[in-house]
């Protein structure tokens, strides 16, 4: 038995990401660091670990069809650790990937009892805005409601429930209820479906995913084989990336306000999230000039690195001068107030334009 228990429902925080290596299967994502650094993800390491990912490298360099598929969880405000997947969507179109993004709502309505029409809302105002405003090419995206799409995808669904036991959930997923079956059984014809023969035939697709949905994607990769007869589907290849810890150290999540900072956030309230964040200085300045700060602990050096500074000799200055203690916490703060707030001002400028694409992509497709 695996001693690391990952739980896309209940997630907390894998102290050792290279347990996962070891006791699930899941590549090191090493060899393709160099041919991909021009994504920031990629050249720190966030993005950690693969599985089958040489399918899709061999399709982006040798520009052959590819799928990206993922989805988004429409059940509170879009903040930076969101911001992670919409950059992954984004440097997939660029590579070539045909991108398929589907708004979860029907695991919303049947997980975690959100109303569909509020699923529906914050799907296009926090989510596709956002997309757009980060570089999405929505025209050139198939994007789908989980509860309004097309028959073959809901006939696909029903089909893959045959090849599954109750026995095999209940291992994967523990306590599990009708509503999660549901949830689990879409999210698999939701990676699956862009390879039936009506989009396109089997291609392959890659589903960039934090590590706690890996017992999703191991269930479809099963099911992609338990079909081959019917579907000759490959399996979906899978990149896992680190989490963002909240700005309070413990998990960044929409049901925490104080843990994240939204795309959305007016500036006053971003420099306040900042001032309060956990770092990793001494209890004096004294101490910290003497000993140095602990930038591995810090969440406002995560805000640094993981999105507001692209440069790495930019950050790595940072970084050593923080560790030397020749940086003290409170001008390291006011550095990254004033990077986050030029950020905001082009984003939040970007979305207003954003506004008018989303809407006029939803009429053209039959959605307002
Ligand atoms: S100096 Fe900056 S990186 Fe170092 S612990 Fe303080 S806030 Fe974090």
């Amino acid at each position: 038995m695996p001693k690391t228990k990952i739980d896309p429902w209940d997630f907390h925080d894998i102290e050792d990401y290279r347990n996962l290596f070891s006791e699930f299967g899941i590549g090191s994502f090493e060899k393709f660091r160099s041919k991909l650094s021009m994504n920031r993800y990629i050249r720190r390491g966030i993005i950690f670990g693969h599985r089958d990912f040489d399918r899709i490298m061999d399709a982006i360099e040798n520009k052959k069809p590819f799928v990206m598929m993922t989805g988004l969880m429409p059940s509170g405000r879009f903040h930076f650790g969101h911001k992670m997947v919409a950059d992954q969507i984004v440097f997939y179109q660029k590579m070539g990937a045909d991108i398929f993004v589907c708004s979860a709502d029907i695991e919303a309505y049947c997980v975690r009892g959100i109303s569909l029409e509020i699923a529906r809302e914050i799907a296009i105002n926090e989510y596709l805005v956002n997309y757009v405003a980060l570089g999405l090419n929505l025209n050139k995206t198939n994007f789908w409601f989980q509860s309004n799409y097309v028959v073959p995808y809901y006939r696909f669904r029903d089909m893959l429930s045959k090849r599954v036991t109750l026995n095999e959930l209940k291992g994967i997923y523990g306590d599990i209820s009708p509503g999660k079956i549901i949830s689990v059984l879409t999210q698999s014809a939701d990676i699956l479906h862009p390879q039936l023969e009506e989009f396109g035939g089997p291609k392959p697709t890659i589903v960039p995913v934090g590590a706690d949905q890996d017992p999703h994607i191991r269930l479809t990769r099963d099911l992609a084989i338990r079909f081959q007869s019917e579907f000759r589907l490959m399996q979906p290849s899978a990149t896992y990336h680190k989490f963002m810890r909240g700005l309070q150290g413990g998990k960044m999540s929409s049901s925490d306000p104080k843990s994240y900072i939204a795309l959305s956030d007016k500036p006053k309230g971003a420099i306040k999230k900042i001032m309060n964040a956990k770092t990793g200085g001494r209890a004096t300045v004294d101490e910290q000039r003497d000993m140095g700060g602990v930038p591995e602990r810090c969440t406002v050096y995560d805000l640094l690195f993981y999105h507001l500074i692209d440069n790495d000799k930019e950050l790595m200055n940072i970084y050593e001068e923080c560790k030397s203690g020749e940086l003290i916490c409170g001008e390291c703060k006011a550095k990254c107030v004033d990077i986050m707030i030029k950020f905001l001002d082009k984003h939040q400028k970007r979305m207003e334009k954003a506004k008018t694409l989303v809407n006029e992509y939803l009429s053209k497709n039959g959605y307002n």
